[in-house]
């Protein structure tokens, strides 16, 4: 005889929703606990992301949502632009087919939350403390027992990666403004064509600085600028809760010798600032298995954004968890999810690596040739080089030709 296991997943983050969507798809409900007070409640949601044909998209596809995608994707999100910081471009890839569309988190959070029965969701449900037993604490006062498995998906600070580890993320050693810019075509045209349409990276090499803009959907810009500083060093500065004037007055101190075209990113937001210092979880984390419990997304591999993967790991995790469940409907969950793990544990190594490298590899002198090797490899491995259609209007005519070579 068949059952249907009791699944509490908490966070609505991209690994949850992912997970509760593809579940349901099956037959198989769940409750997702997620801290924000309401669905409508989040006033920012990060940077646009790329999602992967062998991770992010399978895990779409398999929750029937390609078609929804397809309708959010942008695929000239694809064009990148290397330079260093004297604003000379290194690389230009230009209306490449590189297999891996942009969305912005809102769309992506929005459609797989829309893909799932609303009574699935506990808003306000702030997870403070999870016993060895499975009973879960909330910060509303609410306390919820009896499940077969609890998932977390609680991402960076999971409190349910407290229960199965004594291991805490670390500081990797670099910090960032974050900076975002609105109807930046009207605001500033001449920085709209420089960007161009997808992203545009500023290597500062041996001055410990680089600048990551993305541009996101709707005129919407955002810039990481980013500094190999001590953990103290914003707080230290005066910038660890930024305001637009203190940030702009900081940032030319660091950015200092940059290019004046480079620096006007540094200048002309109109959005809000933000501080973040990147934390990560060691290389090769892993955790005793417990029964009744296990880790999905960043609560079991946190990265720095160097390598652009979170996410897609993220999301391929729910979809070998979901597997797993579904097909162990028969009652031999334990031993399902302990497999899963076994799977997922290297897998999330050889991403966090790559990562920490490419941590590494962007404050190096020859980051800018790292990147590029980078991308040329995973170009290489899709076959032959194909183009994409242009879509999209601005800064096309501005941006130059196709260029992949130094
Ligand atoms: C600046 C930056 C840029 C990035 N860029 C990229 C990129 O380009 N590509 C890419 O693939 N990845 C990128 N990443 C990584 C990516 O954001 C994460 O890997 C991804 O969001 C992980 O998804 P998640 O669902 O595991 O966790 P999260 O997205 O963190 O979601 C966790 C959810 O759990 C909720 N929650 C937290 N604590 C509790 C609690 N105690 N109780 C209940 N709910 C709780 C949160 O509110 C949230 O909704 C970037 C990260 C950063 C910081």
């Amino acid at each position: 005889m068949t059952y249907t296991p009791k699944i509490a997943i908490i966070g609505a983050g991209p690994s949850g929703l992912t997970l509760a969507r593809l579940l349901h798809c099956s037959g198989i409900p769940s409750v997702v606990f997620e801290s924000d007070p309401t669905p409508e409640s989040r006033t920012t949601y990060g940077g646009s992301i790329d999602l992967h044909e062998d991770s992010g998209q399978l895990a779409l596809r398999e929750a029937g949502l390609w078609d929804e995608f397809q309708k959010l994707a942008r695929y000239e999100g694809e064009d990148r632009i290397l330079k260093d910081r004297f604003n000379n471009i290194a690389i230009e890839q230009k209306d490449l087919d590189t297999g891996r569309p942009e969305i912005d988190r809102k769309y992506l959070r929005d459609m797989l939350l829309n893909s799932i029965p609303p009574e699935y969701m506990r808003w306000d449900h702030r997870l403070k403390e999870v016993s060895g037993d499975g009973t879960l604490r909330f910060s509303n006062g609410v306390t919820a027992a009896g499940f077969d498995l609890v998932v977390g998906a609680d991402g960076a600070w999971s409190k349910v990666q407290r229960l199965l580890s004594t291991i805490r993320p670390f500081y990797t050693g670099v910090s960032a403004i974050e900076l975002w810019y609105h109807d930046i075509d009207s605001f500033d045209p001449d920085m709209n064509a420089m960007i161009g349409h997808g992203s545009h990276f500023c290597f500062g090499e041996e001055t410990g600085r680089c600048l990551l803009t993305q541009r996101q959907d709707n005129g919407v810009v955002r810039t990481l600028a980013c500094m190999r500083v001590p953990e103290e060093y914003l707080a230290d500065k005066g910038v660890e809760n930024p305001d637009r004037d203190g940030a702009v007055a900081f940032l030319l101190r660091e950015f200092g010798e940059w290019a004046p075209e480079l620096k006007r990113l540094l200048t002309k937001s109109n959005g809000p600032v933000y501080s973040r210092p990147f934390y990560m979880l060691p290389v090769g984390f892993r955790w005793p298995h417990k029964k009744g419990f296990t880790l999905i997304g960043d609560s079991c591999h946190l990265m720095t954004p160097f390598a652009g993967i979170g996410v897609n790991m993220a999301m391929q995790d729910s979809l070998e968890l979901a597997h797993a469940i579904i097909a162990n409907k028969d009652g031999e969950l334990d031993a399902a999810i302990h497999k899963f793990e076994k799977t997922m544990w290297p897998r999330a190594e050889k991403a966090a690596k790559l990562t920490w490298e490419s941590t590494l590899s962007r404050f190096d002198s020859d980051g800018i040739k790292v990147l590029q090797a980078r991308l040329e490899m995973a170009l290489a491995s899709r076959g032959e080089l194909k183009k994409r259609e242009p879509k999209g209007s601005p800064p096309a005519e501005k941006v130059g030709e196709l260029k992949l070579e130094d």
